[in-house]
C-alpha cells in the first residue's frame, strides 16, 4: 500500500461511537457533512491522508467512511483489531488469540464487513492506564499473528502515554517487527526520558493528540519535540489530533483539524523546530512506516 504525496494524519477516526461505554453522546462522532467539510479544508492545505484507526468494537462505519473519502478528495486507510477494555467485543472474551487473528488477516487480505475495502493496518490497539490486562495482551498477541502473516503495521493506544515500553516487550516477544510500530498518545506522558527510550527499541511514536490542552500544554508538546529534534530523532515522530468528539469539530466550538497546522506546526516552527524536521514528523515517517 502507498500513501498518496502530501501530508498524514496517523491517528484519527472519522466516525467513532464510544459513546455507550462513556455515556456520553458527544463520544458518538456522526457528524459527516461537518467532518467533510472540515476535511476538504484540510486537503486545501495539503493533507493527503487520514489514518482511520477506528476498528472492531468502535463503532467503525466503512461505508460512511467511503462516503467521507470521496466527497472530501482525501486518501483514508481503514484498520483492523481491537481496542482496549471496557471497549471490546464479545468476540475478544470468546475466540483463541489464533481466531481473532483470523478475523483479523480476513479485513486486510479480503475486506471489512462484506465490503472489498480492506484494512490496512492493524490499529489502534490498546492498553489501559499503567496496566496490560490479560484481554488486552491477547489482543495484542492475536494482532502480532495478524501482522507476521501479512506485514501490515501496527499502531497502539497507550491510556495517558502509559505502558508503551511494555507494549514494545510484548510486541518483540511475539516476533513483531519493532520497525512497522507506532507506540501512540505517547505526548501524553510528558515525560521525554521515557520517549526516548521508545524510541531507542527501534518503534516510532506518535504525538497525536496535538490540541489536546486539557491534558498536556502545548509547550510541553513543543519542549519534548525539541529535545527529540535536538538529537536528529524527528525521523521517528509522527502527528495527529485523535479527533474523537462532536465538540473537537470547529462547527461546536471546537479546534478542529486544521489546527495542528494552522497553530501547533507555525509555533513550533517559530520554537525552534525546522521545516524538515517538520517534514518528516507530517509527510516523510508516515510513507516509510507504510512501505
Ligand atoms: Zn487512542
Amino acid at each position: 500500500m502507498r500513501l498518496k504525496e502530501g501530508i498524514t494524519y496517523i491517528h484519527e477516526h472519522i466516525t467513532i461511537d464510544l459513546s455507550g461505554a462513556k455515556k456520553d453522546l458527544d463520544c458518538r462522532l456522526d457528524t459527516m457533512r461537518e467532518t467533510t467539510k472540515e476535511l476538504k479544508e484540510l486537503k486545501e492545505r495539503g493533507v493527503s491522508n487520514i489514518v482511520d484507526v477506528t476498528n472492531r468494537g468502535m463503532g467503525r462505519n466503512v461505508e460512511y467512511a467511503i462516503k467521507v473519502q470521496e466527497e472530501a478528495g482525501i486518501n483514508i486507510i481503514f484498520s483492523t483489531g481491537y481496542y482496549k477494555e471496557p471497549f471490546l467485543p464479545r468476540e475478544v472474551y470468546n475466540l483463541s488469540e489464533k481466531e481473532l487473528a483470523d478475523i483479523m488477516i480476513k479485513e486486510i487480505t479480503e475486506g471489512i464487513d462484506g465490503t472489498e475495502v480492506k484494512a490496512d493496518i492493524i490499529g489502534e490497539i490498546g492498553t489501559s492506564k499503567d496496566t496490560i490486562t490479560t484481554i488486552e495482551e491477547k489482543v495484542f498477541i492475536a494482532a502480532s499473528i495478524a501482522h507476521i502473516e501479512t506485514g501490515r503495521p501496527i499502531i497502539t493506544h497507550t491510556t495517558l502515554g502509559t505502558s508503551g515500553l511494555e507494549q514494545i516487550e510484548l510486541l518483540k516477544s511475539h516476533g513483531v517487527d519493532l520497525n512497522k510500530v507506532i507506540i501512540g498518545h505517547v505526548d501524553l506522558s510528558e515525560d521525554i526520558d521515557y520517549i526516548l527510550r521508545m524510541i531507542e527499541q527501534g518503534v516510532y511514536v506518535a504525538f497525536d493528540t496535538i490540541g489536546k490542552t486539557n491534558y498536556v500544554p502545548e509547550e510541553k508538546r513543543l519542549e519534548m519535540l525539541r529535545e527529540i529534534c535536538k538529537r536528529g530523532l524527528s525521523n521517528r515522530v509522527l502527528m495527529s489530533m485523535d479527533i474523537t468528539r462532536k465538540s473537537h469539530l470547529k462547527s461546536r466550538g471546537g479546534l478542529g483539524y486544521s489546527y495542528l497546522l494552522d497553530h501547533f506546526i507555525p509555533y513550533i516552527n517559530e520554537n525552534g523546530i525546522t521545516q524538515r524536521d517538520i517534514d518528516n514528523m507530517l509527510r516523510k515517517n508516515a510513507v516509510k512506516f507504510f512501505e
